[in-house]
């Protein structure tokens, strides 16, 4: 079981003890334990695993660690199960909708017998409830409404969630007897950071074989649709996958067709059609002789309409067809751009692994430079550096250079921002190193004047190279803080601030929304990891990557694309772009 599996066992739990109106504090202690094992970096089982304890996180106490040693050694929990059993059926799942406290699950499921959140719509629908429980009709439309729009947001899931599924099936498909090509379509391929349906395309010639292999996957826990070049099923993390066969020859007309976005497909069809072409899934119709061209490769069929190929990411209708039209789109930046990794813990603070290790797999990766950012102390979670362990760390960090070749450790620090805007730690501490990245980790409640004068500040701080992950948000569980980001872009365009897009697939922050909106502005971005141990090294060219594509980025938009001289330099008098 993973951190978020074992978060959601004990919110279950604690919502259960809410229904049975058990002590506050056992509630809140639940609740606490679930969203500190949820937000933590290192998984429990790997702390367990290293002969850790599960109390290191704080918020745990010794009943609940014993609870999760049950729930990785057996997958289950005694105490969740007899919870339920101690209830109806359905009370958990009817409290996901908001507006159903556990007061009105209770009622529901107990003396209406609704056991579903589908039982709970039609009763709704026909009256039946308002009938027998008191719920009245205006509350009965509140609670459709909010139906309606619980069942939109289950839907979408982060692409940090979908793309490790997407990449499992693929490998898988292609090593299916007869599959040619397989490719992710959809809102996937365009990278798009809440996905819904994931989209998959593969060219077979066996079809039957293909779409049998695919629903007897191991992840498919059920099967929507079964037909001869279509299938849907649902994953068992309830992520719904649809896989179509094509032909080869259509393969390129398909692959653009489903890639969408619905938005760039309207605007294309209609470039096209004043050339007399009309476009479709399975080819070009050419309106005078009523001929139709196939087209194997999206380079083909882009060409053929006088357009150069356009990057998924870029395609929203947002300028993308225009552009290529003239052959002036960005030469949008690749992995292979990428020199190193500007936001990296390791276990001074709260990642798991050495400053040697790190240093090892960035020398792996071909970096020429890999940045330590440790937290400093004022973050009392993490471990966090004091004046005295940073000079202890630069001089490991001097004996780890003198050994490695062909990469640079550079020393930094992930500093505090504090309520004020002030840092936790001196100017004399801070001018001594390599890169100075600093992020709000507190107080991320304050109003939005508050919080825009705090990192407005920390951005004047001579100090400051980054601002990491400005805005704070946590994909499928925090909203941004309030903060003004015009004034955010200006002050870092000033000041000669980098940016941070933080590729934690759980962060993207910058959003790719935000990363556009500061080229105009002369801000250069810096592109992080966040690394917590080695693997998440592998997120630079994947999330950070699709985020900065999608943000229309190209190499010189962004620091670390920089050789490690003019990177220096940059940080040295603060980059101007
Ligand atoms: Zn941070
Ligand atoms: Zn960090």
């Amino acid at each position: 079981m993973d951190n978020k599996q074992i978060a959601r066992v004990f919110e279950d739990v604690s919502r259960l003890l809410e229904v049975r109106q058990d002590s506050p504090f056992k509630i809140r202690a639940y609740h606490t334990a679930a969203r500190a094992i949820g937000t933590h970096a290192e998984e429990l089982r790997d702390i367990v695993a290293r002969g850790g304890d599960p109390r290191e996180i704080p918020g745990i106490g010794d009943a609940i660690a014993s609870k999760v040693l049950e729930l990785l050694s057996s997958g289950k929990l005694q105490y969740l199960d007899e919870l339920r059993g101690s209830m109806p059926a359905g009370v958990l799942e009817l409290m996901e909708v908001p507006g159903i406290g556990p007061r009105t699950a209770r009622r529901l499921a107990g003396e209406l017998g609704i056991a579903s959140v589908e039982d709970l719509e039609a009763a709704l629908r026909s009256g039946a409830v308002s009938h027998l429980s008191g719920i009245g009709e205006k509350k009965a439309r509140t609670l459709l409404r909010e139906i309606e729009t619980h069942r939109r947001r289950d839907t979408r899931i982060p692409i940090g969630a979908a793309l490790p599924v997407v990449e499992r099936i693929l490998a898988r498909l292609q090593t299916v007897p007869g599959v040619a090509q397989v490719s992710a379509a959809g809102s996937v391929r365009r990278f798009v950071e809440m996905v819904g349906d994931v989209d998959l395309l593969a060219v077979s010639e066996s079809p039957a074989d293909a779409t049998r292999q695919f629903v007897q996957l191991e992840m498919v826990d059920r099967v929507l649709a079964h037909g001869p070049t279509r299938v849907s099923i649902v994953t068992d993390d309830g992520l719904q996958v649809d896989l179509r066969i094509v032909e080869p020859d259509s393969y390129g007309s398909a692959l653009q067709y489903f890639t969408g976005s619905e938005d760039h497909n309207v605007a294309l069809r209609e470039h096209a059609l004043s050339s007399g072409l009309s476009v479709s899934e399975y080819g070009i119709t050419v309106a005078e002789s009523g001929e139709i061209e196939r087209f194997d490769s999206e380079e083909a069929l882009y060409r053929r309409l006088g357009l150069q190929f356009i990057p998924p990411e870029l395609r929203e209708n947002q300028g993308e067809i225009q552009l290529a039209a003239r052959d002036a789109l960005p030469r949008l930046v690749t992995a292979s751009d990428l020199r190193g990794d500007l936001h990296v813990h390791s276990n001074w603070s709260d990642g798991v692994a050495s400053i040697e290790e790190l240093a090892a797999a960035a020398v792996r990766r071909n970096y020429e430079y890999i940045a330590i950012t440790d937290h400093s102390w004022g973050l009392g979670v993490a471990h966090g550096l004091d004046a005295r362990r940073i000079r202890e760390q630069g001089e490991v960090i001097r004996r780890v250079n003198e050994v490695i070749d062909g990469c640079t450790v550079l020393h930094g620090v992930e500093v505090n921002i504090k309520s004020d805007g002030s840092l936790d730690l001196p100017p004399e501490v801070l001018a001594d190193l390599d890169l100075v990245v600093a992020a709000v980790h507190s107080a991320l409640g304050q109003d939005r004047e508050r919080m825009t004068s705090r990192i407005v500040r920390a951005l004047e701080n001579p100090y400051v190279h980054v601002l990491a992950h400005p805005t704070g948000r946590l994909l499928s569980e925090r909203a941004p803080c309030d903060v003004d980001m015009g004034k955010v872009f200006e002050a870092a365009a000033r000041t000669g601030t980098l940016l941070e897009l933080n590729a934690m697939p759980d962060r993207l922050d910058l959003s790719a929304a935000h990363v556009r909106a500061v080229h105009g502005q002369d801000v250069l971005l810096s592109i992080g990891t966040d690394t917590h141990c080695v693997r998440d090294l592998q997120y630079l060219g994947v999330y950070g990557i699709g985020i900065a594509r999608r943000g229309w980025c190209e190499p010189q938009h962004i620091a670390n694309t920089m050789s490690l001289v003019d990177l220096r330099a940059c940080l040295k008098h603060r980059c101007q772009v």
